[in-house]
């Protein structure tokens, strides 16, 4: 069982043509509400590819919260874990012309992920053999999840974003940190290369089109990307942590792990939206052949 514990936002996209200055009303072209939040995506992307996964969240007593709740059942992810908080539902809402985008953040209820919800699912959580984080729940739920993890032995994976919300002593409780290239840099500093060489078989930085590097002890493996046409990125890296998750926890080594979520983040960059292109089984199954 993988246990995702993180937010559940729905994305509130806007196209237009022109950004509205202070003040102004502008139209735009389409408005679109599409499932997100980094913790149900990477839900979603391990679900898809056959894992039973358990998600421990918030979303608000609205309607975006009942259709978040509903689009995590639909996707076979165990939802018991999921609070009806009194706040909003989180959302992002997103403007995007054909260069730029700017995007609110409003967490809402994935803020009132705290420690009394972890103990109130303690019991689940410890039957996890996987528990996966990123960072849009407070830091204060972070640190006790390590804890709890810690004592329990459950194996951790971080994904650090975004990367202005990490905590240095975290990296010492991970069994894996899964940043970006920019998030790696943010972080530790320095280039990806020094960063994994101090931290062998736990960091996995990804590299966008170019796949993802890790050092095994010996020396830096870096695991190529599968080469195709992207057509939208959104997800990618959400895609990679729930494939890599899923692997992982099937018995994969760490470079085979990479391998199948390189291929399993490539065909979601094939694809609109990030819940939209995560791929099932078969399909990463063809690919790596
Ligand atoms: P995003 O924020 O867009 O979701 P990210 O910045 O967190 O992604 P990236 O390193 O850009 O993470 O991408 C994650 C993984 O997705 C890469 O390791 C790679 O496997 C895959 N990927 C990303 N872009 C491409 C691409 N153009 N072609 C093939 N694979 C890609």
């Amino acid at each position: 069982m993988i246990t995702v514990i993180g937010s559940i936002n729905m994305d509130i996209a806007i196209q237009t043509d022109i950004f509205p200055k202070q003040g102004e009303t502008v139209l735009g072209n389409l408005f679109t509400t599409i499932p997100g939040g980094k913790g149900a995506n990477q839900a979603v992307a391990a679900a898809r590819l056959g894992s039973q996964v358990q998600m421990v969240g918030a979303v608000g007593q609205d309607a975006f919260g009942n259709e978040l709740y509903a689009n995590l059942t639909n996707e076979n992810i165990l939802v018991g874990g999921v609070a009806k908080s009194s706040n909003s539902t989180g959302i992002a809402n997103i403007l995007l012309n054909d260069n730029d985008n700017r995007i609110i953040v409003v967490p809402g209820a994935n803020f009132d992920v705290d420690q009394r919800m972890i103990d109130q699912n303690m019991e689940q959580i410890q039957k996890s053999s996987l528990v996966m984080l990123q960072l849009e729940i407070p830091a204060e739920t972070i640190d006790y999840i390590l804890e709890v993890c810690e004592k329990y032995s459950i194996p951790v994976l971080l994904n650090p974003a975004p990367a202005a919300n990490y905590k240095p002593e975290w990296i010492e409780k991970v069994t894996y940190l899964t940043p970006n290239e920019t998030e790696c840099e943010v972080i530790f500093g320095t280039d990806y290369e020094t960063v994994l060489k101090q931290y062998p078989n736990k960091i996995i930085v990804t590299l966008g089109g170019d796949g993802a590097a890790y050092h095994d002890g010996i020396e830096i493996v870096k695991v190529a990307g599968f080469a195709t046409k992207a057509i939208d990125t959104t997800g990618a890296g959400d895609t990679f942590n729930g494939a890599f998750a899923h692997a992982i926890t099937s018995g994969k080594s760490i470079e085979d792990a990479v391998q199948f979520a390189n291929i399993a983040a490539s065909l979601s960059v094939e694809k609109f939206g990030a819940q939209g292109g995560m791929p099932q089984i078969d399909k990463v199954m063809e690919r790596l052949e």
